[in-house]
Formats: structure tokens, sequence, C-alpha cells
């Protein structure tokens, strides 16, 4: 059964009658080609249309000039032209002629003149269906040969299959979808202005906006202030462009902005550009490692905590700032500990400078205490957050796999109708999300139009801008987004819409053991503290819901009240040697507000004395080498810093430089779909190369400078083309600081020989040698007083090949400990290259 007018319907009663199909047929096709064309002609001027109005709206708040103003009033004349023609050639219609519902005596039939627009709504509406001109030919047919013997010959009866009788259907309790150009030229104008009014209507609508003038006040009144408030406030995005509004940038200084992340760093600068109206990297700008998006115009610059750092390398007292936020100060990322102790240097000193900590947690105490001088606490603003409840749900028994538990839970929630918002869910790495994309996309495409559509967007550090941007894009209506996040989506980036959060309970952390002096990144139990900023981000436009990923008694009982600092949980080497030509000599009098365990300080003093890099002072005390000071130019760890500096020794720069750059990418370079694994392993395995996983990185990268960066060669090889693109980026920074540290760049004479570079390797890497055991299967690391058992990784050009002595990149913990990017070693090597370092159990 059919409703009538219905498509259905009129299907039906085309293959009931083929007669009327034949009576029909050339005129509909004279017919079709003139619709055809009409609706060519209609779709331009809807383009035109989008054009006056998206001035109109771009110049609604500005002053135009005179020419401008013409141009616009000539663009509406046209317009105006062409409705008028487009209305004149409507009359010639057949089928919408008003005579189909106006009645004899001049009245209009509601029922028919319904009835009539209905049908030409489904029409319209399936043409746009029908791509080729056969199929819209076809369409056409199949509608106006129903038109023909429609509505008028509906009385008849017997053709037609209705449900209900005619006489009983009242069609005033229908509401017909009228798709004309007047109601989708409204809506667009409706959905312009909002666009252009949201951004600044959203700005007034955060919590922040409120206490604009109070703020700015404290900040005046104030040397340092605290600033706490829920995620989603306007922290990030609208303190900054306040403190520019109100004239901190007039003096020529500037208004900074720190973000723990890259990724935050970016994407909020990009926002704001957007807000302010300005180009990024202009008045707006950014700073991450090996990316330096701004200019001398830069009035507001976003950066990394670490960026920071560096810029006190060369400006000690951040005399060109007038304002400095340290944002996601809650975080506690090193370099953000390491930024409070010398910011809160810089207080004591004679400056005017401006210093904002922001923190999303409510233990704010903690840093007003630690940036007491004499009596005085700097006070706390705290701005009331805007919350929804959220209903938390945990699992009955603990969840054997978070991942697949995760791709259930997204889909069950995606196919039940009644669960209405956006979906994010917290997973712990790249790999992960990866691998839930996959499978989600997997399952869309099985359930295809079974399913509302659902958008799949991942966030995660190494992202591209480009991607990154989507996450913020507005769902369209009758679809859902699906955001998967690292923990990046905790607090640094606010994703509106978000109604359900899925929470694996994990994430993935640093650990460093100052014992076996092992740096390990490691998948562990997120803490309450984080579970319950990850449930928080379904509240932010309604009620919202948190589905944990674990137990109750997980949550209570085994996850850590809050997170430890970076600092305690990290290889330090890398902050005491930038501190060093900071000229902080002591670390151990450094004022931390949680100061790292004393093993861990020594234990990075001594990495640094066995890279020589710092020495030994007459006075005990230890003195930064020259080696050392070159060292710190680079913005690596100082194992990487000293091997590009070696490197000058063996004339291999070029290729070593290249190496790094692929190390910095290096988890994301193989693509590994899973339904090509095998193609994907061979062509990963057609680019090994005899030394190790340093050569095979070499190798891809040449093959692809060979292809002139060609896209196409990398989707050929299976290689992410992304990633080589920012290891080209990294390179290209890299062979200028080695140009300013006066590294010549150099080729390898001798293609054939990988000695060179093996040594360059070594050079920075000797301390993590690691032997063959005597079963044959397992390494022992070679650190004094820390021998431990490893693997190598089995995605490793040297897995299962087992040289006898090896060095590795990297130590990852997931089911055993494994040694990631290795390379063979030849144990005299050792005594050449650092003869004072005593490598245990060789
Ligand atoms: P806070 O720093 O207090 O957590 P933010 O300033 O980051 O808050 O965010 C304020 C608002 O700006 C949020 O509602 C968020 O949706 C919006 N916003 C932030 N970044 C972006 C972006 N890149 N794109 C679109 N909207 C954004
Ligand atoms: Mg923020």
């Amino acid at each position: 059964s059919a409703i009538p007018g219905s498509e259905t319907a009129r299907r039906r009663n085309l293959a009931d009658d083929p007669d009327s199909r034949k009576q029909v047929l050339p005129s509909i096709r004279e017919r079709s080609r003139q619709e055809y064309l009409k609706m060519r002609v209609e779709q331009q001027m809807m383009l035109t249309k989008q054009d006056v109005l998206d001035e109109e709206l771009l110049f609604k708040n500005q002053k135009l000039s005179k020419k401008e103003k013409k141009e616009l009033e000539l663009k509406r004349e046209t317009l105006n032209l062409a409705e008028e023609r487009l209305k004149l050639s409507r009359k010639t219609d057949e089928y919408i002629m008003p005579e189909d519902y106006i009645t004899e005596k001049g009245k209009i039939d509601k029922r028919k003149k319904e009835q009539a627009l209905y049908q030409r709504y489904e029409e319209k509406r399936d043409n746009q269906f029908f791509s080729t001109e056969q199929e819209q030919w076809e369409s056409n047919q199949i509608a106006k040969s129903s038109l023909n013997v429609g509505a008028q010959d509906r009385q008849k009866g017997d053709n037609y299959e209705y449900v209900f009788d005619e006489k009983e259907f009242n069609w005033d309790d229908w509401e017909p979808e009228i798709h004309d150009e007047e109601a989708a030229f409204r809506k667009r104008v409706e959905e312009e202005e909002k666009r252009v009014q949201t951004i600044q209507e959203v700005r007034q609508t955060l919590p922040i906006y409120s206490f604009r003038e109070q703020l700015l006040q404290a900040i005046e009144d104030h040397r340092v202030l605290i600033i706490v408030g829920e995620t989603g406030s306007g922290k990030t995005t609208q303190l900054p462009q306040y403190l520019v509004e109100a004239g901190y940038t007039k003096d020529g200084r500037r208004v900074g902005c720190t973000q723990p992340r890259r990724v935050a760093a970016m994407s909020v600068a990009a926002r704001v550009a957007d807000e302010m109206g300005v180009r990024l990297g202009h008045e707006v700008g950014y700073s991450i490692r090996f990316e330096d998006c701004s200019s001398e115009k830069t009035a507001l610059k976003y950066m990394t905590d670490g960026m920071l750092l560096r810029e006190f390398m060369t400006d000690p007292l951040l005399s060109t700032y007038s304002c400095m936020i340290i944002d996601e100060a809650h975080e506690r990322t090193l370099h953000t500990d390491v930024l409070l102790g010398l910011v809160k240097r810089i207080m004591h000193a004679e400056t005017n400078l401006r210093l904002i900590i922001s923190s999303a947690t409510l233990d704010a105490q903690k840093f007003a205490r630690y940036f007491r001088v004499g009596d005085e606490e700097p006070p706390i603003f705290h701005i009331p957050g805007r919350m929804f409840e959220v209903k938390k749900y945990y699992t009955k028994n603990p969840e054997a796999n978070y991942i697949h538990a995760a791709i259930g839970k997204v889909m069950e929630l995606h196919i039940n109708p009644l669960v209405r918002g956006d979906i994010l869910v917290f997973l712990t790495g790249q790999d992960e999300i990866e691998y839930v994309q996959q499978n989600l996309e997997h399952a869309r495409s099985i359930l295809g139009s079974k399913i509302s559509a659902l958008d799949i967007c991942p966030i995660y550090a190494n992202l591209p801008p480009d991607l990154q941007a989507k996450i913020f894009e507005p769902t369209p209506p009758n679809a859902r987004k699906v955001v998967l996040a690292t923990n990046i989506a905790e607090t640094s980036v606010t994703i509106d819409g978000i109604a359900y959060v899925i929470d694996s309970g994990y994430v993935k952390q640093n650990f460093y053991s100052p014992k076996s002096r092992m740096q390990s990144l490691e998948v562990v139990p997120c803490s309450k503290a984080s579970a319950e900023q990850r449930a928080g981000r379904a509240g932010r436009i309604g009620p919202g819901w948190c589905f944990r990923l674990y137990t109750k008694y997980i949550f209570e009982k085994e996850m850590p009240f809050d997170a430890m600092p970076e600092i305690q949980r990290t290889n330090l080497a890398n902050v005491i040697l930038l501190l060093q030509t900071i000229g902080v000599r002591d670390i151990m009098q450094f004022e931390f507000m949680d100061p790292p365990h004393t093993d861990c300080i020594v234990q990075a003093m001594n990495e640094l004395l066995e890279l020589e890099a710092l020495r030994q002072g007459a006075d005990g005390k230890p003195r930064l080498t020259k080696l050392g000071q070159r060292m710190a130019e680079f913005p690596l760890d100082p194992m990487l810093s000293k091997v590009i500096l070696e490197s000058e020794k063996y004339h291999c720069s070029e290729e070593i430089i290249s190496m790094i750059s692929m190390l910095t990418v290096q988890g994301s370079i193989f693509y590994m779909p899973k339904e090509k694994k095998v193609a994907a392993d061979m062509a990963k395995q057609n680019f090994y190369r005899p030394g190790g996983d340093h050569f095979t990185l070499l190798n891809v990268w040449n093959q692809w400078v060979d292809s002139d960066y060609d896209k196409r060669w990398c989707h050929d090889h299976f290689i992410v083309h992304r990633s080589l693109m920012r290891a080209r980026l990294v390179r290209e920074q890299l062979a200028a600081l080695c140009e300013r540290a006066e590294v010549p760049l150099e080729r390898n004479p001798d293609p054939g020989d990988i000695v060179p570079m093996q040594k360059s390797i070594l050079s920075g890497f000797f301390m993590n040698a690691a032997r063959l055991s005597l079963s044959g299967q397992s390494y022992t690391t070679t650190r004094p007083g820390s021998s431990q058992t490893v693997k190598i990784h089995p995605g490793s050009a040297l897995f299962k090949v087992n040289p006898k002595l090896v060095i590795f990149f990297e130590l990852v913990k997931t089911s055993e400990e494994f040694m990631r990017q290795v390379m063979e070693i030849r144990p005299e090597w050792l005594l050449e290259i650092a003869p004072s370092y005593v490598p245990q159990s060789l």
C-alpha cells in the first residue's frame, strides 16, 4: 500500500497502465529537457543569490565604500532580473499551473494546492538523486505520467490501492514540506546570518564574558593572578583577546599564552584568528616545535610551553611580553612546571610583566601558595561554569578489551533512535584511535543506509591540522559525530555538541625509572580527576551520559586520585641542559612546585656528563661544556642533538638529519590497513636494509625524495604521506639549525658504507646498547646498575635477525618490554666512541 501521490504510488500507476506510458513519452522527453535546462538556470541563480547574500552579511557591520555599494547594488539588480525571468518561465510550466488548484469559482482549493505542491516537492527531491541525464529523464517520465493520469483520475479509484478512503483522509492534518527556492533561500539566509552572528554571539554567551571587566581589573591590580574555570568557559580563547582589546599590546609588547599541547596551540590560534577576523600568523599566531607561524606583527601568540622555555634562552625576563598566560596549568606537564619555576623567578625581578596562571581544576590553592611573596598570595579568580548533570554508568564486570567495548558501545548508541547528540570516546593513543576508526568505518559500510550518517573524527597530537579542524565543524542534521580522542579532549580542546562520553579509563603516560634509567610509554589507568573531567565533557549542552568501560570498584579502589606531575616521571636530561643554558646552574636549588626525586636529577646529570654536555667543575658543580651549549640549540633530546653534532666527524650529517626527522614521526610512517595487511607487510619489508631500522627509515625517505615527494608514490608503497610531509618539515628545520650551529651538511661519500652512520648514531645512543642473551631470544640492556631483559619489537627489521649487540631508540612497554628502532653495532665501537663510558655486562 502506498500513500497517495508518493513515489511508490506513482510507480505503481505506471506499471499498471502501460498505455499511458506510451502516450506521454514524446512530450515528456521534450519537457524533460526544458525542465533540465530550467533547473540549471535556477541553480545558477541560487549561486548568484548566495554571492549577494554573503557579501551583504560580510559587510553588514562594516562601512561599505561607494564602489563596493555600487557593485552590490548591481548584483542585486541582476538577481532581481533573473528572478523575474524565472517567474515568467514558470508560467509556462504545465504541471504546476495554478489552475490545478484554483476552482471554477476562482477560489483556491486548499487540498489540491497542497497536493500539487507536494508532488512538485517530491519531483524536485527525486531529481536530486538522479544524476545522469538519462536517469533524470526517467524519473521525470515516471513522475509526469502519473500526473497526466494523476489527481483528477483519483476519484476513479480502481487503479489505485489506497491505504485509506480518500474521503476520510484529511489533508489539513498534514504539513507538506515545501521545497521551493523561496524556502531554500530563506533557510540559507538564516544559516548565513547565524554563522556570522554565532562567532560574536558565542563569544558573549561564554561564561567568562560576564566577568570581562572584573577580570581586566584584577589583572591590572595584581602582577600574578590565578584563574580557575570549567573547560569551555572561554579562558583560552577569550582572555587573551580581552587583553589585546584592553590595550596590553599597544606598547609593542605581546600577549602570550602557553599550551601544553601542539594541537591545542594550533587549533586555538586558528579559532581566535577567526574570531578576531585576522589571518593566522599575522596578528594572531602560534609557535610549536619545528613550526613557527607568527611574525613581527603578531600581537597575540599561542605557543607550546616547551617553546616558551626556549625563548627564555634568549630573553630571560620575557621582556617582549606584557602579559603571559600559563594555560592548562593543572596538566602539570614537565615544561609547565619548569616554566612556573622560571616565571616565579621573574616575579622577583623588576618587571611589569603580568602573569596569569589558568587552570581547569579547583585545586588552585596550590598555585597560590607557590606564588606567595612574603605574606601575600595571588588572588584566585573563579569563573563559575555552566554544567549539566552527567549520569555515569559503570560496567558490571571488568572489560577484557576496552577497545572492543568502546566500538560496541558507539554502535549501540548510534543505532538507538532515542540517542541524540554526539559521542566522544577517550582512548589512549593514535594506534588505538586508528583501529577504532577503521572498525567503525567498516561497520558503517556494512550497515550502509540502514543507519543514519556517522561522522568519525579522530583527534590526537600528531593529527594534521586540516583534519583537526573537522572535529569543530557542526554536525549536519540527521547525522551523528563520534570523536575519537586521546586525553587531549579532556581539557585542552573543547568540542561542542557532545552528549555521550565513552571513557576507556586509560591513558598513555611517560614513565621514567631512575633505577633502570629507562623511559617508557605505558598505558595505565587514568586518575579519578581525569575520569571526572572526561565525564564532564558530556554535560556542556544539556544533561549528558558517561559510559565508563570499567567497574565502580576499579574507579574507587584502583584509580589514583590525581595524576603524578610529569616532572616526577620523566627523564630530566633535556630540561637540566636547558636550565643550564638559561643560567640555572644548581638544579637542587631551583624552586619546583613538586620537586623531582633527587635520584632522577642525579641520574640526568650523569647522563649529561656521559654525553659530555656537562663536565664536573673545579667547585664540584657541573658546568656546561661547549658541546652541551651547542646541543641545547637543538629542540631535541640531548642524545639526538649529540648524534647530529657528532655526525660532522663522520661526514654524513645529511643522512643523519634525514634519519632523525624520520624518527620523530616513526610511529606513523607505515600504513597498515587491516584488509590489506599482507600487501602492506610486504611493502614494508621491501624497504628493509641491512644494519637496522634506522636504515629502513632512511631508505623510505630517500626513495620518497627521489619520487619528488610524490603522494602517489606513498600511496603505492603503503606509506603515510602526511607523516613524511611532517618529517620533511622537521628536516628543513634541522638543516637550518645545523647551519646555525655550524654543522656542515655533508652526504656520506660512500653510500654502500653504513658504518659512518652507525657510529654517528652510536655516539648519542651508546647508553642504549643491549646484548643478546645466551638463550638467543631476549636482550639485556647494558647501562650500569640497570640491566633488564627486553626484546626486539616485532615491527623491527631486526626482529628474528637478533644480532649480538644492538642499540635502540626507545623502549616501549606493551605486553613485554620492547626495543623500537633498533640498529646493529659492533662491540669495539663502544670503546672507540665513548671511551670513558663503562657499560655493564658486555
Ligand atoms: P577553556 O579554555 O575555558 O576551556 P575555550 O576558550 O577553549 O575554553 O573554549 C571556549 C569556546 O570556544 C568553547 O565553547 C569552544 O566550543 C569554542 N572553541 C574553542 N576552540 C574552538 C575551535 N578551534 N573551533 C571552534 N570552536 C572552538
Ligand atoms: Mg583552555
